[in-house]
């Protein structure tokens, strides 16, 4: 029986690839692989150039804008407790933010769940700044 040209397992005459390591056994199967992985870093390539799409951009500008007017709505009112969340709904909204999210949550935040939340904590702040 052949013997895998990478790891030495035992490997099937007919088999194109080897099934303990993946490594291609023949020229076609070498060829096809290669071409996989070129059509591969193609896709990544041409996706990489044109960057975030239309949605996506309008999406980051507008968290920009509000997440700045957030900010700003907050620091206006500090010292007033209210601020505090206002100012935090506005970090948040900040697209750097929610990427950060990614981390703690495996996938950053969807772009909805993220504008909740600062909602959210935008209307716990207007509601402590009028409260106190
Ligand atoms: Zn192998």
């Amino acid at each position: 029986m052949p013997e895998c040209t990478n790891c030495g397992s035992p490997v099937e005459e007919s088999d194109n690839f080897c099934s303990n390591c993946g490594e291609p056994q023949n020229e076609q199967a070498r060829n096809k692989l290669d071409r996989m992985i070129d059509k591969q870093a193609e896709k990544r390539a041409s996706s990489g150039s044109t960057g975030m799409d239309d949605r996506e951009e309008l999406i980051a500008r507008v968290s920009y804008a509000l997440g700045f007017l957030f900010v700003v709505a907050g620091v206006s009112v500090l010292p007033n407790p209210g601020g505090v969340p206002v100012l935090l709904g506005g970090i948040l909204l900040f697209p750097p933010v929610r990427l950060l999210s990614a981390r703690a949550f495996g996938s950053p935040l969807k772009v909805e769940a993220n504008a909740a939340i600062a909602a959210i904590l935008a209307l716990i702040g207007a509601a402590v700044y009028v409260l106190l």
